[in-house]
C-alpha cells in the first residue's frame, strides 16, 4: 500500500464513478458522519456515479438507494442490487424466484446447524432485512473471539456454502457473486460498461475482508486506514491507503480524487 499523497492525478481523471463500501470505510463505527456524508455530495456534485458495494441487507440498500445521491447498491455481498429508478427502486435478486427460495430453505438449514453447534453464535441484528445469505454478529453487538468465529465458518463450509466478513459480520451464501462480480454486473446491467473497462473506470474504497474480491479486480483501489488490521483476510492489499479511519479516512480519499478533476 502506498500513501494517499503518491497517486497521480493523471490515473484519477478517467474516473466513471465510486464503488464504496460502507461499515467502517463511509460509516465509522455504524455512524453516517457530517465529513463522510458531505464527502459523498461532492462526488456526485462533481458528476461521479456512485454505488455502495456491501455486505449489507437488500433491506438497507433500498432505503440508502432512494435517499442517498447514489446510483444504487449492490448489497449483501454482491448477491442483491437495488437501481436506484426515479424516486424509487428496482431489485435483482439474481437469481430465478425458484432457485432463490430452494436457496434460501437450505440457509434455513444452516442456521438451525450453527445454532445447535455453535450456541455461543448470535444471528446479526440485520437478517429480517436479507434475501441471500444469512450473518451472525462478530463484532457489531457481540464480540466473538476467533475460535468461535472459526467454528460458525467451519459450519459454513461443511454445508456446502461460501463464507465473508467484514469488520462486524461473518456472511453464509450459496449465491455466485462476490463483491467484485457483483459490481462489475451492477455496472455491465446499469451503465452498459464492458465488464473489463469498468475495472479501469471505476474506483473502489474499502477496509476489510469482504472487499478483498474488489482489492483485486479494480486497479484504482482505496484503504481507508483502519484497513491495516485486516490486511491478513486480503489476497491484495488496496493500492493506495488514507492516513485517517473510517469515515474521516473516505472523505480524505474524496478530497484527493476530486482534486485531479
Ligand atoms: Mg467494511
Amino acid at each position: 500500500m502506498r500513501p494517499l499523497a503518491e497517486v497521480d492525478r493523471a490515473s484519477l481523471r478517467g474516473l466513471r464513478g465510486v464503488l464504496f463500501d460502507l461499515d467502517d470505510t463511509v460509516l465509522s463505527h455504524g455512524v453516517l458522519t457530517r465529513a463522510a456524508y458531505e464527502a459523498i455530495w461532492s462526488l456526485h456534485d462533481a458528476g461521479l456515479h456512485l454505488v455502495a458495494v456491501t455486505g449489507r441487507p437488500s433491506g438497507w440498500g433500498e432505503v440508502l438507494a432512494r435517499q442517498w445521491p447514489i446510483d444504487g447498491a449492490v448489497t449483501e455481498n454482491g448477491a442483491v442490487h437495488v437501481v436506484r429508478d426515479g424516486i424509487g427502486v428496482t431489485i435483482d435478486e439474481g437469481g430465478e424466484p425458484a432457485d432463490v427460495a430452494v436457496r434460501r430453505e437450505r440457509l434455513a438449514l444452516l442456521v438451525a446447524t450453527v445454532a445447535e453447534k455453535v450456541p455461543r453464535a448470535r444471528l446479526a441484528d440485520d437478517v429480517h432485512a436479507r434475501r441471500s445469505d444469512v450473518a451472525w454478529d462478530i463484532g457489531e453487538r457481540d464480540k466473538l473471539d476467533p475460535e468461535t468465529i472459526a467454528a460458525i465458518a467451519h459450519e459454513i463450509v461443511a454445508a456446502g456454502a461460501r463464507t465473508t466478513r467484514s469488520s462486524v459480520h461473518i456472511h453464509a451464501t450459496y449465491e455466485r457473486d462476490d463483491k467484485a462480480s457483483g459490481a462489475v454486473r451492477f455496472l455491465r446491467e446499469r451503465f452498459g460498461e464492458d465488464p473489463g473497462a469498468a475495472l479501469g473506470r471505476w474506483a473502489f474504497v474499502g477496509d476489510s475482508g469482504n472487499d478483498a474480491a474488489c482489492f483485486s479486480a479494480f486497479r484504482l483501489t482505496f484503504g481507508v486506514a483502519n484497513v491495516r488490521a485486516h490486511l491478513r483476510q486480503l489476497s491484495l492489499p488496496p493500492r493506495w491507503v488514507a492516513s485517517k479511519e473510517r469515515g474521516e479516512g473516505f472523505a480524505e480519499i474524496a478530497a484527493k480524487i476530486l482534486s485531479a478533476r
